[in-house]
């Protein structure tokens, strides 16, 4: 027989398999020796409470029945036939990989072309870049295979509600290598050590299928007819015919926005947000979180989720990372911009979040005429064009991500030394005489972020953090640090799709994808909107949907 049960334990109860098969008993009027196996089905921490965390579970208890697999059978990736028609996907993201997945199990052969290196070799420039703050422009932490998503910090969870579609990914990721926990967890995550194995494992099927992923083949320009995309050239000079084409670039793919403006097909500039990172001893958010002065060692690094409205202006916290590192992700040089990740067991002694202000069309308008009025030398063209452009410019945000980047890295210390200060001095416009010790490898360099942010930013944020301080009691001290920038939340620019065909509504054959083409936000959402492109590529080609 089974059942599914609810049970609240203590962290330490939880994490103690005789007691908990105890407990599971009780609870369900059975002899301890009846109870053959469970599955967890949820699992979260619950720590509203100041005298004690709780966690919760729903379990699904094997009584007098052997447990059986979690899943029966793998999901099945079957082999291509030579007639399977093709797809060509640009960039090995999360969207492009389960894209690819996604076109096996409809009968299509996937084509992955990803600019960057496989993940093995990716790492050794991302190596250089955080001992000799030298960015290679084609491999970095956005860039590889793997996408954005490799070198994360791997959570996996999604505001979106589309249940089934997440539990699918989850499950592709449980298949190549996930630990069982993420199938139940709140608030699931991977880790950076764990990810590249995945990844490969992935790519592994997708070419045992028939696809081919390939690397270092950069889309540099495509040939139309009439409205239709026909061929897609790359950097190398290599051709490739198409009826469908997945456009899995990410956001900071800025040549793709360039190549689409300059071509004259319609893209639109889109509101993201940008801010700073910030970075606490990790004990300073376990104590305010659990209410204690040291972690219960059953119990995770703890996290937190802040919003507030400053001005009718939105901050919030974005991408937190528990016991993890910040990291410099810029794709070219001359530029910083900072993300998180962590490892699986999150055991690094720091906690770091984005801290990000929404930033809007008409904001973003007055601060680039602004700049140009007080940078006259600043002879480029394309900010003329957008503060001239008498309806909104494509590229105006982009220009505005751009400038901040750039104002970060002159403020830096040169090379990838990326400018900061105390969190109670950024909050006072302090310069700080000194910064504590930090997971950030290239280095940081005490600044006035009055020169690195707009001053709505700068403001915003310093009254976001004040707001926060009353919030978590602890959470404002100058033992935490603010580094810039936090810029590439999501992508700056849309490129507009149908909503019935998911095609660009000006250009046949092109399927702009997921977070660069502003329809995701994350690993798993960028994951389902590949997946949701696949099938319809296989309905228009006419085959026979696969659940
Ligand atoms: C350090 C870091 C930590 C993160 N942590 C998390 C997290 O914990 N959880 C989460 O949900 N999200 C996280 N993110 C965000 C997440 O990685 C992205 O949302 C996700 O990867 C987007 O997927 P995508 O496939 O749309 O684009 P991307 O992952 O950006 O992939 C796009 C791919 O296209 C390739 N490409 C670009 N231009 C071309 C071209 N011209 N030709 C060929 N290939 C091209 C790129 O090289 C890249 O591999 C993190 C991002 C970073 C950088």
């Amino acid at each position: 027989m089974q059942q599914t049960i609810q049970i609240r334990l203590k962290p330490e109860e939880a994490a103690n398999s005789p007691y908990l098969v105890q407990t599971i008993a009780q609870s369900l009027g059975q002899d301890p020796a009846n109870i053959k196996g469970y599955h967890i089905l949820k699992q979260s921490i619950d720590a509203r409470s100041r005298q004690q965390v709780w966690m919760n579970l729903t379990l699904l208890v094997f009584i007098n029945e052997a447990p059986s697999q979690r899943f029966h059978e793998p999901i099945h990736f079957p082999t291509l036939s030579p007639n399977a028609k093709e797809v060509i996907i640009i960039g090995a993201g999360p969207a492009g990989l389960f894209a690819a997945l996604e076109c096996i199990q409809q009968g299509l052969r996937p084509i992955v072309l990803e600019r960057g290196k496989d993940v093995r070799s990716r790492r050794r420039d991302l190596a250089t870049l955080n001992k000799e703050g030298i960015v290679n422009p084609e491999s970095n932490y956005c860039f590889g295979e793997g996408g954005a998503g490799t070198y994360s910090d791997g959570k996996l969870y999604t505001r979106s509600n589309k249940r089934g579609s997440i539990d699918k990914i989850l499950r592709i990721f449980y298949q190549f290598g996930a630990d069982e926990s993420i199938l139940y967890e709140a608030h699931p995550h991977i880790g950076t050590n764990k990810l590249p194995h995945i990844i490969t494992a992935m790519r592994e099927q997708i070419e045992a299928a028939g696809g081919k992923v390939l690397f270092q083949k950069k889309l540099t320009d495509f040939v139309l007819q009439d409205d239709t995309i026909k061929e897609i050239i790359t950097e190398d000079g290599d051709r490739f015919k198409t009826e469908a084409l997945i456009l899995a670039t990410g956001h900071s793919a800025r040549d793709i926005f360039h190549l689409l403006f300059n071509k004259g097909i319609e893209i639109e500039a889109k509101p993201f947000a940008l801010g700073v990172r910030v970075e606490h001893p990790q004990s300073i958010i376990d104590s305010i979180q659990y209410h204690c002065l040291q972690r219960d060692p059953n119990l995770p690094p703890a996290s937190y989720s802040l919003v507030e409205q400053v001005s009718e202006r939105g901050v919030f916290s974005f991408c937190m990372c528990p016991g993890g590192i910040i990291a410099p992700a810029a794709t070219a040089p001359g530029e910083i911009v900072v993300n998180g990740w962590s490892p699986s067991k999150r055991n690094n002694p720091y906690a770091n979040s984005g801290m990000v202000v929404q930033i809007d069309i008409p904001t973003a308008q007055n601060f680039l005429t602004k700049h140009i009025g007080q940078n006259k030398q600043d002879h480029n063209p394309l900010l003329h064009a957008i503060t001239k452009s008498e309806s909104t410019h494509p590229l105006m945000l982009l220009a505005f991500q751009q400038i901040v980047e750039q104002a970060a890295f002159k403020a830096g210390g040169g090379k990838q030394v990326a400018p900061a200060a105390r969190l109670i001095d950024f909050c006072t416009n302090k310069i700080s005489a000194n910064l504590p010790d930090a997971s950030y490898l290239p280095g940081l360099h005490a600044a006035s972020m009055q020169d690195v942010l707009p001053n709505f930013v700068h403001q915003t944020l310093q009254e976001g953090f004040k707001a926060f301080g009353k919030k978590m009691k602890g959470y404002y001290t100058n033992d935490a640090i603010v580094v810039a920038t936090e810029s590439r939340t999501s992508s700056p620019v849309r490129i507009p799709r149908d909503a019935a065909t998911f095609q660009h509504p000006q250009i046949k054959n092109l399927y702009p994808c997921a977070e660069g083409a502003g329809y995701a936000g994350g690993i798993v959402s960028a994951a389902m909107d590949g997946q949701k492109l696949a099938v319809a590529i296989a309905q228009k080609m006419g085959l026979v949907i696969k659940a």
